[in-house]
């Protein structure tokens, strides 16, 4: 029946239209989240947001996750453990765990944040402040900010950054942009106030 082809041929165009157009407000919205982060300043790491949106869920934060300052140096577990005159086999090899001031391991878990301690060795054996949050019935630090310090004790935030895309990045990978190589950076700042000692 001729006329019943033309019907579905239409419907089959109209339908192909509206997904073409479905397709392309996607794709708009994609674009415009890729370019996000380009619009942070270069001197104003986006890591609270990206905490904020990611890491934590301000309703239900309690006492046991809260945000807290641990400092020490970051090391690898298992040498910590030789240090202290335990033997371990090497399925421990390549955890970070923080040896804090008073001597506590504190095992890092190798999130968005974290994960950057187990994959670049310039991050460990160095004086770090770690903005972090600890659950009480699970005591693996989740790092949410890293701070070290140069050769006259001034702090500075750390992040890798594509200098390209002028976008931060919290881990060793090609540039999520242009898949370029990207760098370790270090910008001078403060501890945020929420975690600063008290004077
Ligand atoms: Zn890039």
């Amino acid at each position: 029946m001729p006329t019943n082809v033309t019907r579905t041929n239409r419907f089959t165009l109209l339908t192909g239209a509206a997904l073409l157009l479905t397709l392309a407000s996607f794709r708009l919205f994609a674009v415009a989240q890729q370019a996000e982060p380009t619009k942070t300043p270069a001197n104003k790491p986006a890591s609270d947001d990206h905490a904020a949106t990611s890491n934590s869920r301000p309703a239900e934060e309690t006492k046991e996750t809260k945000k807290e300052l641990f400092s020490g140096k970051v090391v690898l577990l298992q040498e910590a453990l030789k240090r202290r005159g335990v033997k371990s086999f090497d399925e421990v090899k390549a955890q970070a765990v923080l040896e804090t001031d008073a001597g506590e391991l504190i095992p890092i878990v190798p999130d968005w944040r974290g994960r950057a301690f187990f994959q670049d060795e310039r991050l460990r054996d160095r004086r770090v402040d770690l903005v972090a949050t600890r659950q009480k019935a699970a005591p693996y630090l989740q790092v949410l900010m890293i701070f070290f310090f140069d050769e006259k004790g001034t702090r500075h935030y750390m992040d890798y950054w594509c200098d390209v895309c002028s976008i931060p990045m919290y881990e060793i990978k090609p540039c999520d942009c242009c898949q370029a190589d990207i760098r370790l950076r270090l910008q001078r700042q403060e501890l945020p106030t929420f975690v600063k000692p008290k004077p």
